[in-house]
């Protein structure tokens, strides 16, 4: 099954509860990062064909709004075990298509699994509350209603589970829901929408539009579309955010990151070790919660740099589908140039190259996507590199005096989305989770991702809205309040 789905050259949208191919004029090759082989060819559909299908989800949710919250999370418990059933396929789509290793594609597709489970608990999460007599004979309460038509737009580096932050809660509140995926990792979302179709959701509930900007603008200037969740880089979470937002539309944007972790010299060395660098060069370093600035105190400069090097450079580099292998390539053939050309704008700035990735050549996969692991050493405090986004497997080193320097260098981050902290004091703990600019805090913790049941929490210009992904945050955002106050003459039930 997944060698079929794999292997499809054509990649279709599902609207209305079926699969049309749009009339598209343009198709863009889906490429295997690995091997850089074509793979599918996706459409770039139309902004009318876009119409089509939030003209279904606007029509499906006069039925879906009506239907009790018990009854809606029925197919959830279904698509759960659909999903635990199918991981292996569903991972090996994954790593085909966005080239990170077979585990690290379960692993994400966990976190989807888990926010499906999240998303079953609806009829409580979803309650609101009252108040009688809030004056003589009268009785106040606060309901949540589905808002209507909900979009999302979701990026390449997690093609399993981000959609799963909004597609769950979207229609366990009563919203029915269009997803646009990445157009660089379409085939994942059509093989989870296959088995969306077999778990008895009424046609229109949820909709698959597969393409790239245009499909974004349809759907933020479509009148019916009431919401619109984001994730992807900064600039287009901004544009997405302002453009939502002059169309009156609810907005929550993820956008991106750099992700710093300060090592003092009471950690536990090789623990942090270990697990700085599986946050640094996990996924090939595209993941908004990679760590990819280390600042150092004290004696860990040297103790640090060191192990880090040496774990780096122990990597197996290669095709995520081979046993073994420890890091996949890269998205694409622009992403390694980009960022080879930003590892020489570091060594420009005064950093040390002491591992290079560049002109990494795995063997039988020449053309592959492949930057293998690299460290900069003594990256100057202020450079353009450490306020760029790299999103590769390249760690910057900084050493900083005391923890106050350190913050002070979180501080001056453009960004907010993480910051870790591996130390073996409570004290300088709780001082870094007090203090620290950032919504995901780690201590002694290398990804700190919000487990569904929490938010997402990314701060400064990783994050623009107010309402964030999962947790109590999700049912926030795809509700409206309604609050009723109601007053019932005595007199009339003193007839009965
Ligand atoms: P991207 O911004 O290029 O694309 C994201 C989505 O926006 C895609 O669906 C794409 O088709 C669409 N898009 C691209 N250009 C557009 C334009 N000009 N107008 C309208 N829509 C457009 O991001 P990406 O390269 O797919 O993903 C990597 C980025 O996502 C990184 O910056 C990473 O940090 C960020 N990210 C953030 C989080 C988070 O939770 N904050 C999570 C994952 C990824």
């Amino acid at each position: 099954m997944a060698e079929a789905t794999a292997t499809r050259t054509k990649v279709l949208n599902y609207v209305d509860g079926a699969w049309v191919e749009p009339k598209s004029a343009e198709w863009r090759d889906v490429i295997n990062p690995a091997t850089t082989e074509t793979i599918a060819q996706t459409p770039m559909t139309s902004a009318a064909e876009v119409a089509a299908a939030v003209e279904a989800a606007a029509a499906a949710f006069r039925i879906w709004r009506r239907t009790p919250a018990e009854d809606r999370i029925q197919p959830l418990f279904k698509l759960k075990m659909l999903l635990e059933d199918h991981l292996d396929e569903l991972a090996r789509i994954i790593t085909l298509e966005n080239g990170k290793t077979f585990g690290e594609s379960k692993g994400e597709l966990r976190r989807a699994i888990e926010n499906v489970e999240v998303a079953c608990g609806i009829p409580t999460m979803m309650q609101g509350y009252n108040l009688e007599d809030v004056a003589r004979g009268i009785d106040e309460m606060m309901i949540r209603q589905p808002l209507g038509v909900v979009a999302a737009i979701t990026p390449f580096n997690f093609p399993g589970m981000i959609p799963f932050w909004f597609l769950p809660y979207a229609i366990a509140t009563g919203n029915t829901f269009v997803l646009k995926p990445s157009e660089r990792v379409p085939l994942t979302m059509m093989r989870v929408f296959e088995l969306l179709e077999q778990i008895g959701l009424p046609k229109g509930v949820v909709n698959l539009v597969n393409g790239g900007k245009d499909v974004v603008d349809a759907l933020l200037d479509h009148p019916k579309v009431r919401a619109v969740s984001f994730v992807g880089s900064t600039p287009i979470a901004k544009y997405v955010y302002a453009r939502a937002g002059a169309n009156g539309k609810r907005a929550q944007c993820q956008g991106g990151a750099k992700n710093h972790v300060i090592v003092l010299p009471d950690a536990d060395m090789k623990m942090a070790t270990q697990i700085i660098g599986d946050s640094a060069f996990g996924c090939a370093g595209q993941r908004c919660l990679a760590v990819s600035v280390a600042v150092t105190i004290g004696e860990a400069q040297s103790v640090f740099r060191d192990s880090i090097t040496q774990l780096a450079a122990s990597l197996k580099v290669g095709n995520g589908l081979d046993e073994g292998v420890q890091m996949g390539p890269v998205i694409t053939a622009q992403s390694r140039t980009r960022i080879e050309l930003l590892i020489a704008t570091g060594e420009k700035e005064g950093a040390k190259v002491i591992l290079d990735g560049r002109n990494a050549k795995i063997p039988k996969l020449e053309s592959g996507n492949f930057v293998k692991p690299t460290i900069l050493d003594g990256v100057p405090s202020t450079s353009e590199l450490t306020d760029t986004e790299i999103f590769g497997p390249v760690l910057s080193l900084i050493h900083a005096r005391n923890l106050d320097e350190a913050i002070d260098f979180l501080e001056r981050s453009p960004y907010g989305n993480q910051a870790s902290l591996f130390t073996s004091s409570g004290s300088a703990a709780r001082r870094f989770r007090y203090e620290a600019p950032a919504g995901n805090i780690g201590i002694n913790i290398g990804v700190a991702a919000p487990m569904a049941y929490f938010p997402f929490t990314g701060w400064k210009g990783s994050f623009f809205g107010d309402m964030h992904a999962q947790g109590r945050d999700a049912i926030e955002f795809y509700t409206d309040k309604k609050v009723v106050i109601e007053r019932w003459g005595e007199e009339h039930s003193r007839k009965f």
